[in-house]
């Protein structure tokens, strides 16, 4: 009998919250919205633009810490990269991924976050951008989807070269996240810009860069306070939405599904409802226009639609 009162002890105070949690793991589809059923806005983007990726390493993660119904047993390497956009009035590289001190700079971050963290660095963007023959010159900004530490680690690595933020994302960067990078670096300048433009593709509203429609960035708050969406469309009509990490894995948007609770907990959201609204907007674009390429930062599948760096100076 004692030995019953034991196991009864040891289930509800070990076995039911772990239950309770690996519920919070489990599939959990949003509800589908409507399509969009706003204006396709139009573009006239210049006949060299391009956009070149570079994958510079890779998180070792599995697939329930990408999305609830994602298996803890799938083996998933999340993608640390930058993605390089060629326009002949400067070029832009939307985040860093892994910079060269990345190995000091993660031994910044919470020891819980490091506990479970295994990277590996394959090539910083800076010097994958220096073996392709790459001229910095022709590098106009820097353009943060968000400011966490994987999204900017390579950004000392582009002395000079300004780092495009939004007013909420340059406050949220003074106020200095220990998952932020940013602290660490001296001398960065942030150059902020608004949102001036018209609402785009179920967004408020837009920032078009170079005012022909071929690089566009609308607000997506939520995962960090100043959260952007970039979309690229490419002189024969290619459409690529760089997300940053609305969503970690494209089953966010296929499958409609968010990050699991403990993630959300742990810092991945900010402010996880309006990253939700941000996510039904994604999805019932995505229903509108199949032929998008959603570019989440941390999906390989995403970064293998698009050419690699090494391809940038054959171009
Ligand atoms: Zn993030
Ligand atoms: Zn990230």
């Amino acid at each position: 009998m004692k030995h019953k009162g034991i196991y009864i002890v040891v289930a509800v105070v070990v076995l039911v919250p772990l239950g309770l949690l690996l519920r919070t793991f489990s599939a959990s589809p949003l509800p589908m919205p409507k399509p969009y059923e706003g204006p396709l806005p139009s573009a006239t983007p210049p006949p060299e633009l391009a956009v070149f990726s570079a994958v510079t390493g890779v998180n070792h993660r599995n697939a329930a810490f990408g999305y609830r119904g994602g298996s803890f047993f799938e083996r998933r390497d999340f993608s640390m990269a930058g993605t390089l956009v060629k326009h002949p009035q400067g070029d832009l590289l939307i985040d860093t991924g892994f910079g060269h001190n990345i190995d000091a700079q993660f031994r910044t971050l919470p020891l819980f976050f490091r506990a479970i963290t295994f990277y590996s660095l394959l090539r910083p963007v800076a010097d994958q951008l220096g073996a392709s023959g790459y001229n910095l010159k022709s590098l106009r900004a820097i353009l943060l989807t968000h400011s966490h530490w994987d999204h900017v680690s390579g950004v000392p690595d582009f002395p000079g070269v300004p780092v495009w933020v939004t007013p909420q994302e340059h406050e949220f960067i003074r106020k200095s996240s220990d998952m932020d990078f940013c602290r660490l670096f001296n001398g960065i300048r942030y150059e902020e810009y608004g949102f001036e433009g018209r609402p785009y593709l179920g967004f408020s509203a837009s920032h078009d860069v170079y005012h022909d429609g071929s690089v566009v960035v609308v607000p997506a708050f939520g995962h960090t306070p100043g959260s952007v969406i970039v979309f690229v469309t490419l002189p024969r009509g290619t459409r690529y939405a760089f997300v940053g990490d609305l969503v970690y894995q494209l089953e966010g948007i296929t499958e409609r599904e968010e990050r699991p609770w403990l993630v959300r907990r742990m810092g991945a959201d900010e402010d996880a409802a309006a990253n939700r609204e941000n996510l039904l907007r994604m999805i019932a674009l995505k229903e509108r226009l199949p032929e998008l390429i959603i570019v989440p930062a941390h999906d390989m599948r995403g970064f293998d639609k698009i050419p690699p760096l090494s391809q940038a100076s054959k171009r």
